[in-house]
């Protein structure tokens, strides 16, 4: 999101992990990070981020509910030396690659950097009961 808020654009990869976040793990309306894009990305497009959005939100073209991004895989697989990561948050720039992809960073390593605020694989159990309630 720093990336988005301060160069007002994000790779794609990225935008299908932050729009899995906010609506699989923070169990949000995905027309919240819908608006947050057009204000911000210097490429908005209605259709392109509606389509994108609700492709992650499962609520629109192509839904799989269950397409939820772990962020802790998905660093493995594309950032596994968090050259991106360690880039927009300098806070972390000493800390181990291995302890930012599992996300067990002790509070002195994180100068300043905030704790998690979810669990993932807990958000995503809710989140799977939730669904199954549709
Ligand atoms: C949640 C979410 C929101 C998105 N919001 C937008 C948006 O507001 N505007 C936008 O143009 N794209 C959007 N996309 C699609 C895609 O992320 C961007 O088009 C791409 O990242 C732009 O980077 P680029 O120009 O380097 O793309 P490249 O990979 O170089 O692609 C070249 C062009 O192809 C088109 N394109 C590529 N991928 C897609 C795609 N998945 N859907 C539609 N068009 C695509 C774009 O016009 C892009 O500029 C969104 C995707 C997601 C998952």
């Amino acid at each position: 999101m720093r990336q988005l808020n301060q160069s007002g654009w994000m790779h794609n990869r990225c935008r299908m992990i932050v729009a899995s976040f906010l609506v699989k793990d923070l169990i949000c309306n995905w027309q919240m990070g819908e608006q947050k894009f057009m204000e911000h990305l210097v490429d908005g497009d209605i259709a392109a981020n509606n389509g994108g959005w609700q492709w992650s939100a499962s609520s629109g073209m192509d839904p799989k509910p269950l397409r939820i991004f772990n962020p802790h895989t998905q660093t493995q697989k594309f950032d596994p030396l968090c050259k991106y990561i360690k880039y927009w948050i300098p806070e972390l720039s000493k800390v181990n690659n291995s302890d930012i992809i599992t996300g067990d960073i002790l509070k002195s390593e994180r100068k300043n950097y905030p704790d998690p605020v979810i669990n993932h694989s807990s958000q995503q159990r809710l989140f799977k009961s939730l669904y199954a309630e549709i």
